[in-house]
């Protein structure tokens, strides 16, 4: 059986440098706190945390005066104005695309833009994003149904210029759907009062390559092997599109659940991990991927 290694599989640059620089941090201090999950990533956490990081989901629950970092999804305005008034010291891990999302909707909204944010609502990263327009002025929208409420919206708010821009992990093949028919549908309802339209393609190459890759690398594989989170959303999209161009898929968090998994006529593994997976993992599972090969 010859296994495949995708070359984009694991960290983004963005995870990356908050996993890295916060093992610099915890070298030389007991704890530190962390605003929400560093990563989407089991094993990752367990290892932080053995090494003193404390992860807490409210603000509220840091000690005044202490350290914190927020991670490369971004936090709310109201988190960092929180953060200034219980005198905390920050580790602003944010992912610099994502502080540049932040800053381009915060300028368009002060410039008079409704703001269309494609992308889930829940997601951090968006609940983040969102916080920097005026809440009256910018709709989160993910899909074709949303379209013509969001629309209303914009319509309500009186103002004629909308900005469009994306949570920096959505598909880029959805957004350039969305906009069409956003334009098509703003067209044909304005008549006289032309809405002046900015687009943003604000998603992350990294993504969108990997996607790609991951794309690929199942057609010409006859299993497809997907490491990561359960809960990450990214790796839950690459074991989705390996789902529909390769014959059989598995998404797994460790290399034991690989064991039940029969390779008996698998020729080509291919493997591929999402944004928050560490080498240490992959490592891991192409090692016993090599051995069950022999
Ligand atoms: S996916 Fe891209 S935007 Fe998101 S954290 Fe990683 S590098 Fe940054």
């Amino acid at each position: 059986m010859e296994v495949i290694l995708g070359k984009l599989a694991g960290f983004c640059n963005g995870v990356r440098n908050a996993v890295e620089k916060t093992e610099e941090l915890l070298k030389n201090r007991d704890k530190i706190y962390c605003l929400g999950e560093l990563a989407h990533n089991k094993q990752v956490i367990k290892d932080l945390e053995n090494d003193g990081l404390i992860i807490v989901d409210d603000l509220n629950e840091v000690p005044n005066n202490s350290e914190v970092i927020f991670r490369a999804h971004g936090v709310t305005k109201s988190v960092y104005q929180l953060a200034k008034e219980k005198n905390l010291t920050v580790y602003d891990y944010s992912c610099v695309r994502v502080i540049k999302l932040h800053e381009d909707v915060e300028n368009m909204n002060n410039n008079g833009y409704y703001i269309f944010l494609f992308g889930d609502n829940n997601h951090p990263e968006v609940i983040g994003t969102k916080s920097f327009a005026n809440s009256e002025e910018i709709t989160v929208l993910k899909d074709l149904k949303e379209v013509d409420s969001a629309i209303n919206n914009l319509k309500k708010s009186n103002l004629n210029k909308l900005y469009i821009c994306a949570q920096t992990t959505f598909s880029l093949k959805k957004f350039d759907e969305l906009v069409s028919i956003i334009e098509e549908k703003l067209e044909k309802n304005n008549n006289d009062d032309n809405i002046e339209i900015k687009i943003n393609k604000s998603i992350c190459e990294a993504t969108e390559i990997r996607q790609m890759e991951t794309e690929n690398l199942a057609r010409e594989v006859d299993f497809m092997v997907i490491i990561g989170g359960k809960n990450s959303s990214n790796t839950i999209k690459l074991y989705e599109i390996s789902k529909k161009n390769c014959k059989r898929a598995i998404h797994i968090e460790t290399k034991e659940e690989l064991e039940n998994v029969d390779f008996s006529k698998v020729s080509k593994v291919g493997v591929m991990a999402g944004a928050s997976t560490p080498k240490k993992s992959i490592n891991e599972v192409i090692e016993y991927l090599n051995k069950r090969s022999m």
